[in-house]
């Protein structure tokens, strides 16, 4: 969940002396003439704000602005090399790999699969043939060292822009991230388990993660509390000798259904009376620790997504060892940090390959059914939506891109900014084009004969979980407005101001 923390580095007052007629004044509205007279807006610096104020001339205003690019939490562009957003030559064979072992052996592996499992007795679990399936290609992917590459260090070493253009091959393929160990939420289960977990955390979960041999969950979101702000979580943990004692209620936690599903990351409050940002800790909680009851499946449009599930829990006197408390009591926060970053941005990588595959089935039904004496993709409006599809495409591409880049430069933390304008960005589009693809495939869209229907499901869900659209928008546009703070400005752009003359130019 998003965390809000004091920014350094904005609000500073900045008293604009020496300034040339250019950026200074307001053309005057009672006169034909061009007359200027100074006028300047003060934007109020928060109170936060106590830096001294700097004598500042035009040049070096512009040169502020434009300073306050990812080195400072903005969303702008200083440096060409911002640009430079290429997979490093290191990675290439390894993207080959993997988009290799992906149309070769996860492909057809995944057809078989979800036959496999239909009318099984129960939804709750997999059949042998599906875990055999399932199995095989992980084991596959391990021999071919095609193997949790998401982690930086334990991985491949990958940075976040080569994971980036990997992660959008695996969005294509609905059992591509679990073949290869990159699903969440395991992945950002195991990198936090890695960034802060102890030896004995480590030696109990995280190397059975790493290893592919159980699933994990993430708990925080509750029924009774407007869970995007996670101040909110209520779920208590109360240390009592060696043990903590939970209570409190989860629901829509994603993978709690799965029998494979042996472990917890679970957000509660253990200081009610601290500091909001220190009240809450992250503990690790077994799936089959007394007291934890499944209530059942959440449902997604009428789905429950069995027997991975969205699942309703309850703690009731739920006792774990102090020791599998994270980093530390209060340190909830920050662990939030670590874990969404990545996990977000891997989620938007993702759609952009379901975005890509959308298109591909909408281009190819257009081509080749008929109405009206013409292919399906020449009616109408249609071909302009194709080409919409197409430049969003590019153009959430080149953010999720740059976004990787942020994180890899910045670190998650600094880099929040761009994280959470690709998480607002993408899923909304991405649930656009899926809706066009549907539209042009008539009633067989919203079917079973095609991945379409999944895909506008697990989109849109996006734009809810881990954090929903508004909040993320709240982010980059504070994040806009805090570049304003304390400056001196033009209240309004003129003509001097932006050096363009009138008609005619
Ligand atoms: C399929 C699915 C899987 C999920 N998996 C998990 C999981 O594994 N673990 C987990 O803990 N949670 C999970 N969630 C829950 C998800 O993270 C939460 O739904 C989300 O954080 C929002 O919390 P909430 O539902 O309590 O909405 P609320 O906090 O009640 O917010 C409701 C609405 O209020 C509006 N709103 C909120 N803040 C702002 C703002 N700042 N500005 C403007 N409007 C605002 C938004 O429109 C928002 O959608 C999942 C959800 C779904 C649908």
């Amino acid at each position: 969940m998003l965390v809000a923390q004091p920014r350094e580095g904005v609000g500073v007052g900045v008293e604009l002396t020496g300034i040339e007629p250019v950026t200074s004044c307001l053309q005057s509205r009672r006169s034909s003439q061009l007359s200027y007279s100074p006028v300047t807006v003060r934007i109020p610096v928060r109170p936060a704000a106590t830096a001294p104020r700097r004598a500042l001339g035009v040049a070096s205003l512009r040169r502020r602005w434009q300073d306050q690019t990812m080195e400072s939490r903005a969303l702008k562009t200083n440096s060409m090399d911002d640009f430079d957003l290429r997979m490093s030559e290191e990675s290439r064979p390894f993207f080959d790999a993997v988009v290799e072992f992906l149309e070769t052996v996860v492909d057809p592996m995944q057809a078989e699969f979800f036959q496999a499992g239909e009318g099984r007795a129960d939804r709750w679990s997999y059949t042998e043939r599906q875990l055999e399936l399932l199995e095989g290609a992980k084991d596959q992917a391990k021999a071919k060292g095609l193997w949790n590459f998401f982690l930086p260090d334990t991985g491949q070493g990958l940075s976040n822009l080569d994971y980036a253009y990997l992660a959008v091959e695996l969005g294509k393929y609905p059992l591509g991230s679990e073949s290869l160990n990159c699903s969440a939420p395991d992945t950002g289960n195991m990198e936090v388990l890695e960034r802060v977990g102890t030896p004995e955390q480590k030696q109990q979960w995280l190397e059975p993660l790493l290893n592919g041999e159980i699933r994990s969950c993430f708990g925080m979101t509750e029924p009774g509390v407007a869970s995007s702000d996670a101040k909110n979580v209520r779920c208590q943990a109360v240390r009592d000798g060696d043990e903590y004692v939970i209570n409190g209620e989860k629901y829509y936690i994603s993978g709690a259904g799965d029998p494979r599903c042996k472990i917890m990351i679970l957000m509660c409050q253990t200081s009610p009376d601290g500091p909001p940002h220190r009240r809450q800790s992250q503990i690790l909680v077994p799936m089959d620790a007394p007291g934890l009851e499944i209530l059942g499946p959440m449902h997604v449009f009428g789905q429950d997504d069995a027997p991975h599930g969205h699942m309703h829990l309850r703690l009731t006197d739920v006792r774990v060892p102090a020791g599998n408390m994270l980093w530390g009591e209060g340190r909830g926060f920050e662990i939030s940090q670590l874990r969404l970053g990545p996990g977000r941005i891997h989620h938007c990588m993702r759609g952009i390959g379901a975005a890509e595959k959308a298109l591909d089935l909408m281009c190819r039904r257009g081509l080749t059914r008929e109405a009206f004496g013409k292919p399906l993709a020449r009616l109408g409006g249609n071909t302009e939506i194709i080409a919409r599809a197409r430049t969003e495409i590019e153009a959430m591409r080149m953010m999720v891109l740059r976004a990787a880049k942020a994180m890899d430069t910045l670190g998650n933390t600094e880099a929040r900014v761009w994280i959470s304008a690709v998480k607002a960005m993408v899923p909304e589009r991405v649930c656009n084009i899926i809706d066009q693809a549907i539209q042009m495939h008539g009633a067989t869209g919203v079917s079973q004969w095609t991945p379409l229907a999944g895909m506008y499901q697990s989109q849109r869900t996006l734009r809810l979980a881990d954090g929903p659209d508004e909040v993320h928008w709240m982010v980059v546009g504070r994040s806009e407005l805090a570049s304003y703070e304390g400056l001196e400005v033009p209240a309004s752009p003129t003509s001097a101001a932006t050096g363009l003359g009138g008609s005619g130019s």
